[in-house]
């Protein structure tokens, strides 16, 4: 089995989420795409606008019935701060056999090494790093990117793979922004999402 592990704050889901969803799916090869909200990310300053249930329920109005994909309220359910190596350290336990892969934007790659326990996050999964398919050129090249995996997790460090998705032009403080200023989100997020938006009241 092959496992996709896509963690973010999804504050709120919005399209440009689904298509690197399902991008990766079909460049990995996956048999599934898991979506993890995040508790509080310990390296983003601001807390989420959005209390983490209800961007748990959105990302489960993202995700619908689509076969492909499901969603884990771990982190939110385990409350505080999310670290990824927990998540991960779960994943290796319970889908031991699986192929996992960690999703993970160039951009994030960059300060992995202040991430808690990164030695055993390039362990414990394989990191699928998201190179924009609209974007120009990589930020590293390839020997330079399993170098730094090397570096931080010596020998057990698992390959990283490079996974060209594309990049929409939208994002979640866009889309927080737009509610604010009472325009349109349709299109934006799914209808499901833009419709629970608007019955919460969430972003004004
Ligand atoms: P914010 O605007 O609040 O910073 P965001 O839109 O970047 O949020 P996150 O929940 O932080 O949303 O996103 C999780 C991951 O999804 C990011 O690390 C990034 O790799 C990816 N992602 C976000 N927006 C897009 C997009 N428009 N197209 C493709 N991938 C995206």
């Amino acid at each position: 089995v092959r496992l996709g592990i896509f963690g973010g704050t999804f504050d709120p889901p919005h399209v440009g989420h689904l298509m690197l969803a399902s991008d990766v799916y079909e460049a990995l090869n996956l048999d599934r795409l898991v979506f993890v909200p995040a508790g509080q990310q310990p390296l983003k300053r601001h807390h989420a606008a959005a209390p983490p249930e209800a961007r748990l329920q959105m990302v489960t109005e993202l995700a619908g019935s689509d076969p492909r994909f499901t969603v884990d309220p771990t982190e939110i359910n385990r409350g505080g701060l999310s670290y990824t190596v927990d998540t991960l350290r779960w994943y290796a336990e319970h889908h031991a056999d699986a192929e996992r892969f960690f999703l993970l934007g160039e951009d994030s790659l960059l300060q992995l090494e202040s991430w808690r326990e990164a030695s055993q996050v390039v362990r414990l999964a394989r990191l699928a790093v998201l190179t924009r398919s609209n974007g120009g050129e990589a930020m590293l090249d390839d020997d330079a990117l399993q170098e730094r995996i090397r570096r931080l997790g010596g020998a057990a460090a698992l390959e990283a793979i490079r996974v060209t998705a594309r990049r929409i032009d939208v994002s979640s403080t866009e889309v927080r922004a737009r509610v604010r200023e009472r325009k349109a989100i349709r299109g934006f997020v799914v209808d499901a999402v833009a419709r629970y938006i608007e019955d919460s009241g969430l972003y004004r």
